[in-house]
């Protein structure tokens, strides 16, 4: 259907809107899948061309697909076609009349509107199951800290202050093992001749280290933010685009993935379970912020692990100091309505005992 797309697309005329039926005399093949799963693909293609029509920047055109890849399909279910048997671990698909053996994580009440099947590069094979259901909220605990200030680092994960105090994330140790299991892998399949048996072997093992190092990042990641959302009422994190151009460009990529990831996951655990998420404006400078008196140390540079304050005389470790600056944004501005960008300003942090500041900011200073 995208062949067909694609010249009218070139010459700018009018783009040819085929069905899948078309194509069965050709590719017999097609005749062995249920028809949804081709109609599924056909509204993909077209939502892709709508969507690529309306914004060009955001929206790439399609591509073909290569056969190495994540593949997948999506069917839905009419009268009953799909159907999980929980007792006997089967899931029933349409065309598929004596079920599939499968592993299921959890079971679930309502119904079933459709079923995605996809097979992962190192071999596995998935079922998403989306379901109707009443009541999809899971099950909301009452937090124990009104706030909670993350700085996310390389050193440590996260060093996070709550109302109980400030504690350092570790990165988890598996991680780093598996990482390097990894790297000799990657070494190991670099060496094998391109195309060839051992080479598909090579490849094949290196897909398995990748899907095991996501997975257990995803689990690492998962749980640290459920334990987050569910102790804190408002949680407050930083810019992390900007920290990663402030740290070095290798370590940063390491990090990365797993930085974005972790908001994305604060973000929509935040949402379901009532809490508040606060991402602070890039400028303000939660490192530099002496916590206990207000004063902003300008000369803070990246590698400097712990500072003393000059005018209260208190030592910092840089990435405590700034959970706890970053955890009274969070007290200060309980009314914060819950959105993604909350702007905060320059100024001395609200709800602590402030001494006379004499940063040139020009703050408000009142005697705690
Ligand atoms: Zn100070």
């Amino acid at each position: 259907m995208l062949d067909k797309k694609m010249p009218a697309y070139k010459k700018k005329e009018r783009i040819p809107q085929d069905t899948p039926a078309k194509y069965k005399d050709e590719f017999p093949f097609l005749k062995e899948v249920d028809s949804f799963a081709l109609c599924n693909v056909q509204l993909q293609l077209e939502k892709a061309f709508k969507d690529h029509f309306r914004n060009r920047k955001q929206f790439k055109l399609s591509k073909f697909k290569k056969k190495r890849d994540k593949q997948s399909y999506t069917t839905n279910n009419t009268h009953n076609s799909i159907r999980i048997d929980f007792e006997k671990s089967l899931l029933y698909l349409p065309k598929i009349r004596e079920g599939v053996k499968i592993e299921l994580h959890r079971t679930f009440d309502g119904k079933i509107k459709s079923v995605t099947v996809s097979r992962t590069n190192d071999g596995k094979y998935y079922a998403s199951i989306l379901v109707e259901t009443e009541n999809p909220r899971n099950k909301v605990v009452e937090p124990k800290s009104k706030a909670c200030g993350i700085d996310l680092g390389l050193g440590h994960f996260a060093t996070i202050t709550n109302d109980f105090g400030s504690y350092k994330v570790e990165h988890p140790k598996y991680l780093r093992r598996v990482e390097e299991r990894l790297r000799r892998h990657q070494r190991s399949l670099s060496r094998k001749q391109k195309g060839s048996k051992n080479s598909e072997k090579a490849k094949l093992r290196l897909a398995r280290q990748h899907a095991y190092i996501s997975n257990a990042r995803n689990d690492f990641l998962h749980k640290l933010s459920k334990a987050i959302i569910d102790e804190n009422q408002v949680v407050v994190v930083e810019d992390i685009n900007v920290k990663g151009l402030l740290e070095s460009r290798l370590a940063k990529s390491i990090a990365d993935s797993g930085w974005s990831k972790f908001l994305t996951y604060l973000k929509y655990k935040a949402e379901w379970y009532g809490r508040i998420l606060i991402q602070v404006d890039r400028f303000f400078p939660s490192s530099k912020l002496c916590h206990r008196c207000g004063y902003k140390n300008d000369d803070l540079a990246l590698h400097d692990r712990t500072w003393c304050c000059p005018k209260c005389g208190e030592t910092h470790d840089r990435d405590v100091n700034a959970s706890i600056n970053l955890y009274f944004v969070g007290l200060g501005r309980p009314e914060f309505t819950p959105v993604e960008q909350a702007l905060v300003d320059d100024r001395s942090p609200h709800g602590l005992p402030k001494k006379p500041s004499c940063d040139e900011t020009g703050s408000s200073t009142t005697k705690g």
